[in-house]
């Protein structure tokens, strides 16, 4: 639980920063253009460039370095996330077997207003997507329909999904099996 948190608003964060970062690039370029551009009294075309040059390359030293510094962390992070990659990607028939009995057969995901899906399962899914380092394991196991497979991708689920998640298990699943979903490889 604690882990997750961790590493979805690490990288929800990231996101948000970048945003942030590109919108202020484009602005302070903007602002820096139109001011450079009326406080000048041009003779040639090359006055006009290189006092705009120069008035949007100082106003976006800051930004710029700021997205140079997201984009090496994003760089480490999938790097890493690279490093944890399970050998094995495909569930074992047996794993499979497990996680849908689990399941009671019934895709394990949500279909709106945090209800479980109603269809019946046809995939296992990962719970933690395979390339971001989850484990093939029956922890990281979710069983899901071939819908909510696609709509999931390889997005990693919110803490709050995966809190529903377990407390939906609860109900259905038998009390010696595993309610607690998600599992990381560690860094090897
Ligand atoms: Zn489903």
């Amino acid at each position: 639980m604690l882990e997750l948190k961790r590493i979805y608003w690490t990288r929800k964060s990231l996101h948000l920063a970048m945003l942030a970062s590109v919108i202020w690039l484009l602005a302070a370029a903007i602002l820096a253009a139109t001011h450079s551009a009326i406080s000048q009294r041009p003779t040639s075309l090359i006055d006009v460039l290189r006092p705009l040059f120069d008035a949007v390359l100082a106003a976006d030293t800051a930004p710029g370095l700021l997205i140079i510094v997201l984009v090496v962390a994003a760089a480490v992070i999938r790097g890493s996330d690279v490093r944890r990659r399970d050998p094995l990607r495909r569930f074992t028939r047996q794993q499979r077997r497990e996680g849908m009995a689990r399941a009671d057969w019934q895709c394990e995901m949500e279909a709106g207003f945090h209800r479980r899906c109603s269809r019946p399962v046809e995939h296992g899914d990962h719970f933690y997507p395979w390339s971001k380092g989850g484990a093939t394991s029956l922890q990281n196991f979710v069983a899901a329909c071939s819908r909510c497979n696609r709509a999931k991708g390889a997005r990693i689920p919110s803490p709050g999904q995966q809190k529903r998640l377990e407390r939906r298990r609860l109900v259905y699943v038998d009390a010696h099996e595993l309610v607690a979903v998600g599992e990381r490889r560690e860094l090897t």
